[in-house]
């Protein structure tokens, strides 16, 4: 049998959201990622029944996969702020459900930050946010991907033990997976620049939160060194990096089912060199 790789790119969507398949094919796209609204904004248009239907339509005629959606960069779900917590839990509401919608399974969101409050009460906070969202959107067949972070400022999900605390704790942990970003992992310590260390890092992985829990990749090299907890997304093996963890990750048969999405810079021009680059790798 031969398996397709889940390989692609974040697509933009300025077009309209159905103009992702289109950028997804010029750049060769086995699946993508997009924004169903603009990130840096709290209010978005509601989606017209012609967008939804022919999003659909092309997810069917092209049979790249629309794996899954980005949620708004305002979005914070661990904030203690009660008006920020309130825009907070209606965009992402919001955002499951157009995601919903267009038929895209997951939908990706940070852990976000507990401002000064401290970890706990960040995650236990968060852990309550994720359970009212679902709650809220019980019939949509979408699952929320908790992406890791570089752990910058005051922002969860820079352990894993994050991610193992808030499956643990909500609900409905059969709503809830995890988005493994290279670059913010690295950049939170967890060095996967050596084969050693890759093998030890995906093992604390597996042993902390389950390789069953794992949804999707996100690949992207790092312009900061390890620990630097700073997220800056670089080109693939122009970074800290370099291309030879990309390979490993790209042939880890533990990992072959899952979208692996780049989010590298200047996507426009320089979206298919990346993906090209990735697409070598594989053996
Ligand atoms: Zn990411």
């Amino acid at each position: 049998m031969t398996m397709t790789h889940l390989l692609g790119t974040h697509v933009p969507t300025s077009g309209g959201v159905s103009s992702a398949f289109r950028n997804a094919l010029a750049m060769g796209c086995a699946a993508f990622q997009v924004f169903t609204r603009n990130p840096n904004q709290w209010k978005s248009k509601p989606l017209e029944e012609a967008d939804i239907a022919q999003f659909r339509a092309l997810t069917d005629e092209t049979g790249i996969v629309p794996a899954m959606s980005h949620d708004s960069y305002l979005i914070n779900l661990a904030t203690p702020k009660g008006d920020l917590r309130h825009l907070s839990l209606a965009a992402f509401q919001d955002e499951i459900e157009r995601a919903a919608a267009l038929g895209i399974p997951c939908v990706v969101t940070h852990m976000g930050a507990h401002m000064g409050e401290g970890e706990e009460a960040g995650l236990a906070r968060l852990i309550e946010s994720l359970d009212r969202t679902c709650a809220a959107t019980e019939n949509c067949p979408v699952k929320i991907l908790l992406e890791t972070t570089a752990g910058q400022g005051t922002y969860l999900g820079y352990r894993f033990e994050h991610l193992a605390c808030v499956l643990a704790g909500v609900s409905d942990p059969a709503r809830i997976g995890a988005c493994l970003d290279t670059c913010h992992i690295y950049a939170a310590g967890y060095d996967i620049a050596t084969r050693e260390g890759y093998e030890s890092v995906m093992e604390a992985f597996g042993q902390t939160v389950g390789f069953e829990r794992l949804c999707a990749f996100h690949i992207n090299d790092s312009q900061k060194p390890l620990a630097s907890h700073a997220d800056r997304h670089a080109h693939l093996g122009e970074g800290t990096l370099g291309l030879e963890p990309f390979r490993w990750l790209v042939n880890d048969p533990r990992f072959f089912h899952l979208p692996k999405i780049l989010e590298t810079p200047q996507m426009e021009t320089r979206g298919k060199e990346n993906l090209d680059r990735l697409k070598g790798l594989v053996q």
